[in-house]
């Protein structure tokens, strides 16, 4: 029997996987994590402090410490039976990766010990020679080594066979280049931080510290292991190549927010009492559009938190998944058809006063504060709509942005009724001649008008890539199996770019003999002019938009290698060399490693398209065309009229025909393939892979295979199909 059927059959058999009934969350909340609180008992007073001040700064550990800390730690971690630990770092490969090593350690007399050094615990050789690294380590040295970033704790991973100790860290080249995505955002949210404050500091000098927040929401399918294991593309790409839509899909918007599946339901509760351990505060769960899709997301955090427990959440989930015999699958696109998955990042700015910067004030003087960084947003957006768009660019997600689903490709910025209105009365009415009448006249009427915004709740557009929702800016166009820190550390660097800008703009003014806050009106004015066009109000799914945003100068990059562009021009590179995120040579490597990364994943998609339909589509397709021709000619062969067998003959005609297409174009696709792989320079070739491999072949071939799904008789179809991966479980 195939695996198809043999993981149909079993579906019956399978019972859920009983969960762990946590009794109330706060119970076990961050009980797998080594929090200040729990230092303060592990460690001796100087060591804390010494902790306490590295977290608090972002600093190294002082090396004098870190025997003791390390000693702590490991005390800790053994009171909770773990016996091995792992730098945890996020290379740029977009998963998280570790390195395992135990405590345990022989004495040079030959006693064996338990030990976890200082040395151990700061920072780490692993043979990383195999992480992307776009030539930078070939380049400068060999080698790249991992620091802790003691701003994020230690925390125990105690899913699967043994617990491990996990030291969050980042990863850097010897030369200094880093080779994750960690270390750019946090230079980046320090950036922010200081340009915000400066800004702040306008309206309140008490502020000294804005920390960025970030809040996603995680979409994802789940579907059962026996069915994942028998589709091949699944297992390799986190997509199905090919499949023909099932009778029913999402037409009747049935799943969407509907009871969960009960096995759905105890993995939920498994991968959510785990991540409460960790420390990830989830708070919503729900299904999603499409059937066996489905939503969580957390409390926000600060950002560089928020990364870090996405990044563990997706591991969680899938070694989760794992235990409840199902599989979750977190890239973009895995059902053509129906809806994708997306990462929206929530993202806001906030005081160490303990206000949002984003969210309308209780007086006009809290409120001209916000009206300041929420034109900066806008404009930052505006100037550096390219690079947003870059940094959301990869294989996966171009099946989402431009190809006819949420979010187009376009950067836009929706705002809302209100604060378009808003934003309408500061244009018309702040002007150079402005006194200081009309600037408190005008201060209290936009004071007036913004607490509807409250009450706007259900303003949302569903359509918009990068959306106002009342208190913070959603960026939807994330992918859902991205690593957030690119698309956070792009944000947080250009607004803090504007800000700076801002801020220089309002001093020219103060110097020149302008009150303050006049300064300011006027400033938020000229940058509302100068970015209005980035706004969008309508349907973003439209073509109507499309033409719309042609005609106002809006790009609409709609594949990655094109996007990707944007890293590596002039502004891009003063952008992020002025604000020490990367140098000249980090951001060309980065560029690189993110093409290659493109043409690997378009490579091992098309080469699994060839495998599958040589191997399983086509054998499939002519075995029943052998049972057709069969019949057929028995038929004949007794003598019956032509009319008796005529359609058997026509569904023959089309099987062949579909055959000979799908073989042919497989042949073709193959040749393509030799030809870009010849291609020397990474960025044709990703242009090549893109335009004469996926654009001329995929759909193409994908149109052949599905129409023979259709034809051929189920019991030879190995393949599981789309309603029993969507609906079975
Ligand atoms: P939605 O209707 O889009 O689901 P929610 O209010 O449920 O909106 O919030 C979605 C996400 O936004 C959550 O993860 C939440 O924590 C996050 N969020 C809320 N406020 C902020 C903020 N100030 N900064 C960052 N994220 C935020
Ligand atoms: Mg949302």
């Amino acid at each position: 029997m195939s695996l198809r059927f043999n993981a149909i059959q079993n579906l019956s058999l399978t019972e859920n996987v009983p969960v762990e009934n946590s009794s109330k969350i706060t119970a076990i909340f961050g009980s797998n994590v080594f929090t200040l609180k729990t230092a303060r008992e592990f460690l001796s007073d100087e060591a804390y402090k010494s902790l306490t001040s590295s977290v608090k700064s972002s600093q190294k550990i002082d090396r004098a410490m870190a025997n003791q800390i390390a000693n702590g730690i490991r005390a800790w971690a053994e009171s909770k039976g773990v016996t091995h630990f792992t730098h945890w770092f996020q290379p740029l490969t977009g998963t998280t990766a570790e390195k395992h090593d135990s405590f345990f350690t022989l004495k040079s007399d030959g006693t064996p010990i338990e030990q976890f050094e200082g040395d151990a615990l700061i920072q780490q050789e692993p043979d990383a020679s195999s992480f992307p690294s776009g030539g930078l380590r070939a380049t400068f040295e060999a080698r790249g080594y991992t620091a802790w970033d003691p701003s994020s704790p230690a925390f125990i991973m105690d899913i699967g066979a043994g617990k491990t100790l996990c030291i969050p860290t980042i990863f850097v080249s010897y030369t200094g280049e880093s080779l994750d995505y960690k270390a750019p955002l946090l230079k980046a949210l320090e950036a922010l931080n200081k340009a915000a404050v400066d800004v702040c500091n306008y309206f309140d000098k008490n502020v000294t510290k804005v920390a960025a927040t970030l809040g996603w929401e995680q979409e994802y399918f789940v579907i059962d292991e026996g069915l994942f294991n028998a589709r091949p593309d699944l297992l390799m790409t986190g997509r199905t190549v090919y499949g023909h839509s099932s009778a029913k899909n999402q037409q009747l918007e049935d799943h969407y927010f509907g009871s969960i599946p009960e096995r759905v339901y105890a993995y939920m509760r498994d991968y959510e009492t785990e991540s409460y351990k960790l420390g990830i505060p989830l708070r919503t769960r729900h299904n999603e559009v499409a059937p066996a899709q489905f939503e969580c997301a957390p409390i926000f955090e600060e950002v560089s938190v928020a990364v870090d427990h996405n990044s563990l959440l997706m591991d969680v989930m899938d070694r989760v998944a794992r235990r409840h015999n199902l599989r979750v699958l977190l890239h973009e696109k895995p059902f053509a058809g129906i809806n994708g998955s997306g990462k929206h990042n929530n993202w806001s700015m906030a005081t160490d006063t303990g206000v949002n910067l984003l969210a309308p004030g209780k007086t006009p003087k809290t409120n001209l504060m916000f009206l300041t960084f929420f034109v900066n947003t806008i404009k930052a957006v505006h100037d550096y709509a390219d690079v947003m768009r870059a940094s959301i660019a990869s294989a996966p997600n171009d099946h989402r942005l431009g190809a006819n689903e949420a979010p187009p490709a376009i950067i836009s910025v929706f705002i809302g009724q209100y604060l378009s209105k808003v934003l309408g009365d500061v244009k018309s009415r702040v002007t150079e001649k402005m006194d200081e009448t009309d600037e408190s006249l005008l201060k209290i009427e936009i004071h007036k008008s913004i607490p509807e915004l409250l009450l706007d709740n259900t303003d949302r557009n569903r359509t918009s890539p990068f959306a106002f929702t009342g208190n913070k800016f959603e960026f939807r166009a994330v992918g859902s199996s991205a690593n957030c820190a690119n698309a956070m550390t792009v944000l947080n660097v250009i607004v803090a770019e504007t800000l700076k800008q801002f801020k220089k703009d309002v001093d020219a003014l103060i110097e020149k003999g302008e009150k303050k806050e006049i300064a300011i009106m006027q400033t938020i004015r000229q940058y509302i002019v100068a970015s209005e066009k980035v706004l969008f109000e309508g349907d973003g799914y439209s073509e109507a938009w499309a033409k719309e945003a042609e005609k106002r100068g809006l790009a609409n990059v709609k594949t990655t290698p094109l996007a990707l562009d944007a890293m590596v021009t002039k502004k891009a590179m003063s952008l992020f060399e002025s604000n020490n995120i990367y140098t000249h040579s980090e951001l060309e490597a980065r560029h690189e490693i993110e093409l290659e990364k493109y043409i690997k994943k378009v490579q091992i998609e098309s080469r699994i398209m060839g495998e599958l339909a040589t191997s399983h589509v086509l054998p499939a397709s002519i075995r029943y065309q052998n049972i057709l021709a069969n019949n057929i000619k028995g038929l004949k062969e007794i003598g019956l009229a032509e009319s008796s067998y005529s359609n058997q003959k026509q569904i023959l005609e089309q099987i062949s025909e579909h055959i000979n297409k799908t073989s042919n174009l497989v042949e073709k696709m193959i040749d393509a393939r030799k030809k870009a792989n010849a291609i020397k320079d990474t960025r044709e070739k990703a242009i090549a892979y893109q335009a004469k491999i996926k654009d001329t072949f995929f759909d193409d071939i994908r149109y052949h295979v599905d129409k023979l799904e259709l034809l051929v008789d189920d019991r030879e179809w190995y393949l599981p199909k789309y309603r029993e991966m969507l609906f079975l479980r």
